[in-house]
């Protein structure tokens, strides 16, 4: 039987590494998660995400690549480290599906993030042209994106357009997991960035499990008599290890009766 939580580190080079305490999926959270809409990620985090010592994460105050990266702890955790995208070729029409090991993506995240290094001790990032930067929180990318954003945590604020090397610095230094991946098509060959966005992945990968989540339910139930909320309170891989045990009694004993 897996522990209910773990000890996360989240150690991106150009931000204070942290470490924090993620409950493991159970029902209850997965049950809570919409397909259509990707900030249900974000619910899921404040929901499993303690400090290290348990204590409240105010989430909203996180800086968004930690963010995005305790998500990758999540879709590692229970998807594995695999993931998969589609697309349609901008070539030739033709559907297709491509996978890329998330680690990977990760490691050549932190590559370009170590080439900028931590904040200085009042926060801040030296950027390009002289600008000071923080790092961007929740509550910075919900007040805007782009521009807006890069105006909102850079001092002095850029008037006017917004300097492609500020642009490119803050992808360095902040990166996040929703992204063009740079790929292929495997019918026609032609290359082409895909837009891939992990919250968005992750949401739509446990939503499409509504219906095993009902059928074990209806299992464990069944079998052992624990009410709803016990079965909702079980780790997701429990809870699918028990019910996958039922499943192969019932074949078996159905075996046996032919
Ligand atoms: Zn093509």
């Amino acid at each position: 039987v897996a522990a209910a939580a773990c000890l996360v580190r989240v150690a991106i080079p150009s931000l204070p590494a942290r470490t924090f305490l993620l409950r493991r999926l159970d029902g209850a959270a997965e049950a809570a998660v919409e397909a259509a809409r990707p900030e249900m990620a974000t619910q899921l985090i404040d929901r499993l995400l303690t400090g290290g010592a348990g204590e409240t994460i105010d989430i909203q105050a996180l800086p968004l690549a930690v963010h995005d990266r305790l998500l990758a702890h999540i879709y590692a955790a229970e998807f594995g480290e695999t993931v998969s995208c589609r697309a349609a070729c901008t070539a030739c029409s033709e559907p297709f599906e491509f996978r890329f090991p998330l680690p990977r993506l990760l490691a050549a995240q932190d590559r370009e993030a170590a080439g900028i290094g931590p904040p200085d001790e009042d926060g801040f990032w030296h950027a390009p042209d002289g600008v000071r930067m923080r790092p961007p929180t929740l509550i910075d990318a919900r007040s805007g994106t782009g521009a807006e954003l890069i105006a909102r945590i850079s001092s002095p604020a850029p008037t006017g357009q917004v300097p492609e090397a500020l642009t490119a610095f803050l992808e360095r230094a902040s990166p996040l997991l929703s992204l063009d991946i740079d790929t292929r098509c495997p019918e026609c060959g032609a290359a082409q960035a895909v837009w891939f966005d992990l919250a968005r992945f992750l949401v739509q990968a446990l939503a499409g499990e509504r219906p095993f989540l009902i059928r074990e339910t209806h299992l464990l139930a069944a079998r052992y008599g624990w009410s709803h909320d016990e079965i909702m309170a079980l780790p997701r891989d429990d809870r699918r290890a028990f019910a996958a045990l039922i499943e192969s009694e019932r074949s078996a004993s159905l075996r046996r009766a032919s």
